[in-house]
């Protein structure tokens, strides 16, 4: 499932060449994964795209559209697991399993690729960007140390659960998660409102990091991702404990260990990550990550 460093990835990639373009055609393939795909070819064509940009871990495509008294309108869009989003000459050729195709007017097209098709794809009129948007956490780039504080200490979860909350965070997921806690060597059952101050601070910069860092790497490869030209990320080689389980950990070399916390496998270093005080490890199990777990 793309994180926030890959759908950002594909934001930027996307927002250097879509803004300004006109939308002239709308062609679908298969449409299981489009809320209301009539809607898309009604209401697209003759559409200004005025910019791209990520939330959470979703896409939002602003449009004006063609018609004056037209609303606003908005698309949004999840990549689900195996989602592609690429800008590419109307004349190239077409991979498998391509069910979106957006032509604008300098000859190019928008093609929204997806195997599996767990991605999603909707059309948002005037006010419903604005629920839409009012429901993502904070943005973990956009946010103050303080603000960081707030919305983890006042809630009584596992830290673990609580960065992968949508609603606390947007945009972290298992692999940013897991990367981040062994950074700031905070075990992931940890009762996030009994963390200390400087564990906060660690995990704030922790977070951060592991971000700007996968950002810059064009986002971690580890499925199916690759950017909006085509190219892969490569923050998985930077991975530390993600899917690491037997290895030696970077920093004390004692063995990565796998347990389940808030439903999620998650890797973690026994000697740097301290397990909680009455914290039973029963709740792992050897078993091989599944692939949504991945
Ligand atoms: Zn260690």
């Amino acid at each position: 499932m793309p994180e926030l460093p890959e759908v950002e990835t594909v934001a930027r990639g996307l927002q250097a060449v879509l803004p300004g373009r006109r939308i002239l055609l709308v062609r679908l393939g298969l449409t299981d994964f489009i809320e209301d795909p009539a809607a898309l070819e009604r209401n697209l064509p003759g559409a200004h795209i005025e910019s791209i940009r990520r939330y959470g871990k979703f896409l939002l495509l602003r449009l004006r559209p063609g018609g004056a008294e037209a609303k606003e309108l908005s698309m949004q869009i999840h990549l689900g697991m195996t989602g592609r989003l690429v800008v590419c000459s109307a004349e190239a050729p077409i991979p498998p399993h391509t069910h979106v195709f957006i032509s604008l007017d300098d000859g190019r097209e928008l093609r929204y690729t997806d195997p599996r098709r767990f991605g999603c794809m909707r059309l948002l009129e005037g006010e419903a960007r604005d629920a839409v948007l009012r429901a993502v956490g904070l943005d973990p780039l956009g946010i103050t140390e303080a603000q960081f504080r707030e919305a983890l200490q006042c809630r009584r979860a596992r830290i673990k659960a609580l960065l992968l909350d949508q609603h606390v965070l947007g945009g972290m997921g298992n692999i940013y998660t897991d990367e981040s806690l062994w950074r700031a060597r905070i075990h992931p059952a940890r009762l996030a409102a009994k963390l200390s101050e400087e564990e906060i601070h660690r995990l704030f910069l922790a977070v951060r990091g592991v971000l700007r860092e996968a950002i810059a790497l064009r986002g971690s490869s580890i499925s199916d991702f690759v950017g909006p030209y085509g190219s892969p990320g490569e923050f998985q080689r930077r991975h530390r404990v993600y899917g690491r389980e037997g290895l030696k950990c970077f920093r004390c070399e004692s063995r990565i260990r796998r347990v389940v916390v808030a439903g999620r496998g998650s890797w973690f270093c026994p000697r740097c990550q301290r397990a909680p005080r009455n914290y039973s490890v029963a709740g792992g199990t050897g078993r091989a990550a599944t692939a949504a777990e991945r």
